[in-house]
C-alpha cells in the first residue's frame, strides 16, 4: 500500500546525485567525464576525492582546475561538511603548483566562480599562478572579493560560519 506522505520541511538534499556510471557521476557533466578519463584530458592528479587538470583557457602561465572526482554541485550547494573537501582541493592545487616548479606560493590565486557565474555546475577550484602575471581580463574574471569570484579562504570561512549560525 502506497500512502502519500506529506513531506515536511526535511533537510535539504544538496547532493542531487545522478546515478549514471556509479554514484556521484553525472553523465551530462563535462568535468565528471574529464575526471572519469573519458575526454582524453591529461589528469595531473586523480584519487577518490579530487582530480586535477589544466584549464583549457589559461588565465595565467599556470592555470589548473581542481575538482571533486564525484559530482557535488557548485559552491553554493556546499555546507560545512564540505570544508575538508575544499581544503583538500587547495592542498592538491598547492602540490600541483610545486610539481610544476611554481616556487612563490604567495603569488597565486585560488578560488571559485560564484553561481550564476559558473559555466560548469561541477565544483571547480581555479588555481592560477603567478597572480602578478595575469592579464587585465583575467584579473577581472578571477577578482577576489568580487560578487562573481570567491577565494578558497573566503569560501572555507563562509562554510564554517554557515554551520555555526544554522
Ligand atoms: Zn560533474
Ligand atoms: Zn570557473
Amino acid at each position: 500500500m502506497a500512502t502519500n506522505e506529506s513531506s515536511g520541511p526535511a533537510n535539504v538534499d544538496i547532493s542531487k546525485i545522478n546515478v549514471g556510471q556509479g554514484e556521484g557521476y553525472d553523465k551530462k557533466c563535462i568535468f565528471c567525464k574529464v575526471a572519469n578519463n573519458e575526454m582524453g584530458t591529461e589528469l595531473l592528479h586523480v584519487d577518490e576525492e579530487v582530480s586535477c587538470f589544466r584549464d583549457i583557457k589559461p588565465g595565467a602561465p599556470h592555470h589548473y582546475l581542481v575538482v571533486p572526482t564525484r559530482h557535488v554541485g557548485n559552491c553554493k550547494s556546499l555546507s560545512k561538511e564540505h570544508v575538508s573537501l575544499v581544503e583538500k582541493m587547495v592542498e592538491i592545487g598547492m602540490e600541483i603548483l610545486q610539481k610544476n616548479s611554481v616556487l612563490d606560493l604567495s603569488d597565486v590565486r585560488f578560488g571559485f566562480h560564484w553561481p550564476p557565474f559558473c559555466s560548469v555546475s561541477h565544483l571547480h577550484l581555479h588555481v592560477l599562478a603567478p597572480a602578478s602575471q595575469m592579464g587585465f581580463m583575467s584579473r577581472l574574471f578571477y577578482r577576489p572579493n568580487s560578487y562573481w569570484f570567491v577565494t578558497a579562504d573566503q569560501l572555507i570561512q563562509q562554510l564554517n560560519s554557515k554551520g555555526e549560525t544554522n
